[in-house]
């Protein structure tokens, strides 16, 4: 099943994906282009890998990390699908990153590997823009550069685990004003899917709905004022999103 959270008729909704349309929890049946967007889950917490393709980390100069390099997001990052993110007017490179994010389904603690997949609730899609010129080094907190209101668009839709099956066998492709310009296979990842759940939950807590954004492939290129962004990964949805400035 392919859930939504949408904004229609002045409230906010639970929807599914039927034949095309969306379906609200009342029953009615809406275009897809009559709704807002919405994130598709409204996190706790929001973790997000760097460098966790190593193509990815070769293009930026950067060593490949031994292990997983994360950091946290707040909620003020998140944005639907068909949002519009801020380019500020000062910087020089400021890049998408097409990553898959995973949903967890519970509360996991001391989770091994190999049962990490009981612990997922589903999968979409993220765009983890990044504004490089804040980006100093692996130690600085890099709040300035992942942390902008906005800039870490996600959706359309939270697609159930058993509807994806193998999430480590996934192309990822970014498309800017119609080109392609990044593409990529999760299977590529240094660190998968199972091994995050266990490593992270090796130490902490991980709850219902938070969400792991899983790095992106190598194809980082800078994004201008007007141009639409879209991030696909099979099987999961296609996310469109557009640069404006900051006025
Ligand atoms: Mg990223």
């Amino acid at each position: 099943m392919k859930r939504a959270r949408v904004a229609y008729a002045g409230a906010i909704h639970d929807a599914v994906e039927v034949r095309g349309m969306l379906q609200l929890e009342d029953g009615r049946l809406v275009n897809q282009k009559d709704v807002v967007w919405l994130p598709p889950v409204q996190p706790h917490t929001i973790f997000a890998l760097g460098l966790n393709y190593a193509d990815h980390a070769k293009e930026l100069a950067f060593q490949t990390p031994d292990e997983p390099l994360v950091f946290l997001k707040g909620p003020n990052t998140l944005l639907g699908h068909r949002g519009v993110t801020r380019r500020p007017a000062a910087c020089t490179f400021m890049h998408y990153e097409c990553e898959l994010a995973v949903v967890m389904k519970c509360s996991a603690r001391h989770v091994k590997a190999e049962k990490a997949f009981h612990y997922i609730e589903g999968y979409t899609v993220a765009n983890d823009y990044v504004v490089r010129d804040y980006l100093e080094n692996y130690y600085r907190p890099n709040f300035r550069a992942k942390n902008r209101d906005a800039a870490t668009p996600i959706g359309p839709w939270l697609v159930d685990v058993e509807d994806v099956g193998d999430p480590m066998d996934l192309t990822l492709r970014t498309f800017v004003n119609g080109q392609l310009i990044q593409e990529g296979s999760t299977k590529n990842m240094i660190f998968n899917i199972p091994y995050l759940i266990e490593y992270l939950s090796g130490f902490m807590t991980l709850n219902a709905g938070d969400v792991i954004l899983t790095g992106t492939p190598k194809g980082a290129v800078n994004v201008e004022v007007g141009d639409v962004v879209v991030t696909e990964i099979e099987k999961v949805g296609k996310l469109e999103n557009m640069i404006v400035g900051e006025d």
